[in-house]
């Protein structure tokens, strides 16, 4: 069994972007920005802030954090994303979610430019994505599909099990397996018996929120499997995707941690980089 090394795989993305970034650098004079707004002071929130902060300055890119008290009116926060989308040093921006429940988080997606949009959640690159055509796409499913097509470079005709449905991470997920030719299936809460259609894929992606759900005896040999799941239990974190039994019979599988969680955030630099490259053009 391949054990999918997330750490590594990020490591060696990190280390094409800051490249690419040095050569962005001398080509046009300037390396691309990441703006972060943090809203409030949340420690889940303000630790993923500042590890996306280092990271963004370790490949060399310019990085800004901007925050706000979680008493902070909408209006204000929407009128300083206005400024970062006319501001040319800013190639994207992000809005660290979850937001205090004053501030409505579609009017704030909807306000940031779709072209600096590095999470990817902004309706027209949702649209853009489902129709085939170049946009950002959401961190975390671009960093499963990268390390699936490590492992399998040609997907064409693999039939894909998404386990859950969420804009974040089943939606996009599926959107991206069925550019590569995959036969996906998207199941949720309300399938009937997600056992069985498991049992059918080549390719499993578990984003669900569940410890363990998907067990040994639903895996096909062979089969590909991508544990999106962060959960807190007694016996510390674990994913949505029972480890020592899936072991047993998948050809390749994502630790948790050390799997999907790290290529994260290496994806957000590379949309940020891709979007200061589609500002150039
Ligand atoms: P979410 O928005 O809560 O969505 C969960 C999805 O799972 C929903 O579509 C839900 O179906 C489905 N579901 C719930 N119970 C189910 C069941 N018994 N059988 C089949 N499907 C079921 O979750 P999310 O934001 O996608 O996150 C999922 C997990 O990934 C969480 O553990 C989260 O912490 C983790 N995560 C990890 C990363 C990372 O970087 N590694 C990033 C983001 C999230 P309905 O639509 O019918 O309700």
């Amino acid at each position: 069994m391949i054990l999918i090394d997330g750490k590594k795989a990020a490591t060696e993305l990190r280390q094409e972007l800051k490249q690419e970034v040095m050569q962005l650098k001398t080509q046009h004079n300037k390396v691309p920005g990441l703006t972060v707004i943090l809203i409030g002071d949340m420690a889940p929130s303000q630790i993923y802030v500042k590890n996306k902060e280092k990271a963004a300055k370790e490949v060399g890119l310019k990085s800004e954090i901007i925050k706000f008290p979680d008493t902070i009116e909408e209006n204000i926060v929407l009128k300083k994303i206005e400024e970062l989308n006319e501001d040319v040093s800013v190639s994207g921006i992000l809005v660290q979610l979850p937001l205090p429940k004053h501030i409505d988080k579609q009017k704030v997606i909807e306000t940031i430019s779709p072209l600096k949009d590095v999470d990817g959640f902004h309706p027209m690159n949702v649209g853009n994505l489902s129709s085939g055509y170049e946009s950002s796409v959401p961190c975390t499913p671009l960093g499963c599909y990268l390390m699936i097509k490590k492992i399998e470079p040609n997907l064409s005709g693999k039939k894909a099990v998404i386990v859950g449905r969420s804009n974040l991470n089943g939606k996009p997920m599926a959107q991206l397996l069925l550019k590569e030719n995959c036969t996906v299936t998207v199941t949720h809460s309300k399938t009937k018996d997600l056992k069985t259609e498991c049992l059918e894929a080549d390719i499993i992606v578990a984003a669900v929120g569940i410890p363990e759900l998907v067990k040994g005896d639903w895996v096909k040999k062979d089969a590909i499997v991508i544990d999106v799941g962060i959960n807190k239990t007694e016996n510390g974190l674990v994913g949505d995707v029972a480890f020592d039994e899936v072991s047993k019979v998948a050809k390749a599988l994502t630790p948790v941690p050390g799997g999907v969680g790290p290529m994260t955030i290496a994806c957000l630099l590379k949309n940020t980089i891709d979007c200061f490259k589609r500002s150039q053009k």
